[in-house]
């Protein structure tokens, strides 16, 4: 017997499902190893029988933490599916303010006060709300990497994401560094795993895989005095994927 999957999404673009959706001919790999039950965007089908719920999005209402500790209670695992289920994403900027400014801005004089679909709060990933057994980060994420990480857990294996820098990658890849170009660069600090794909075309990491849980700050802050920064000027450029992240 297959494992049952079931797709899910909050606030998002979709962009993640849709790498999914695009898989092509890879996707036999992945109906070889799982049955897929649920996944709005592909199928009509719905069902709420399954193992392995795949969540897409981060969290903004009291509804969606119902909805998403619904979910968690049906599942045997649970994993977050691209950068805003991971981190909070691009969504979670808006954390700057506070909410009702937020609301008042988006909203202006609309009556929004008994409608559960604006009650918004501050963005959180999903692992602010319910136990989250692994992440597949990336915005978007990467197809290959999906595989591999669903393929791992329905083995019953822990699939691994790298614990070393997009530095790494670059290095390997022979890339000029882009601090060298005049440019700012969150490679040191963010997850490997993308293969280096912003930098082999001269473009700066934005981090869009997240920070490294044990990343080497301090070897960081060595590399930005070098370069006359400070990590506060860095982090005021790349906050799109982790806005102030603690410890950085
Ligand atoms: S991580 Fe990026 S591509 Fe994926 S849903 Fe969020 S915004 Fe879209
Ligand atoms: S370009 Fe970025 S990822 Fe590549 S070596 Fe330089 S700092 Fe690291
Ligand atoms: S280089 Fe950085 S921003 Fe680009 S895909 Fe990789 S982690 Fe994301």
């Amino acid at each position: 017997m297959k494992p049952k999957v079931a797709f899910f999404d909050f606030s998002s673009c979709e962009g993640c499902q849709l790498q999914i959706a695009n898989l092509e001919e890879r996707i036999i790999d992945l109906i070889e190893v799982v049955d897929v039950v649920s996944f709005r965007e592909v199928m009509k089908e719905h069902s709420d029988d399954y193992e392995i719920a795949i969540v897409e999005g981060s969290i903004q209402r009291p509804m969606d933490e119902l909805r998403l500790k619904d979910i968690r209670s049906k599942a045997k695992i649970l994993v977050a599916l691209g950068a805003c289920a991971h981190t909070g994403c691009v969504n979670k900027l808006r954390n700057e303010w506070p909410v009702e400014d937020v609301k008042k801005e988006v909203y202006g004089k609309a009556n929004i006060s008994d409608n559960p679909y604006f009650d918004v709060f501050q963005t959180k990933a999903l692992d602010e709300v319910v136990e989250v057994d692994a992440c597949i980060p990336g915005c978007p994420i990467d197809r290959e990497e999906f595989i591999r990480i669903v393929t791992a857990l329905v083995a019953g294996k822990k699939p691994s994401i790298p614990k070393y820098p997009v530095c790494v990658e670059c290095k390997k890849n022979e890339n000029i560094c882009v601090f060298d170009l005049g440019k700012f660069c969150l490679g040191p600090v963010t997850i490997a795993g993308c293969n280096s794909a912003c930098p082999n075309f001269s473009h700066e990491c934005e981090g869009c895989r997240g920070y490294l849980e044990h990343a080497h700050m301090d070897a960081q802050k060595d590399v930005l005095k070098k370069y006359g920064l400070s990590v506060k000027q860095m982090l005021e450029r790349f906050n799109i994927f982790n806005y102030r992240k603690e410890g950085y």
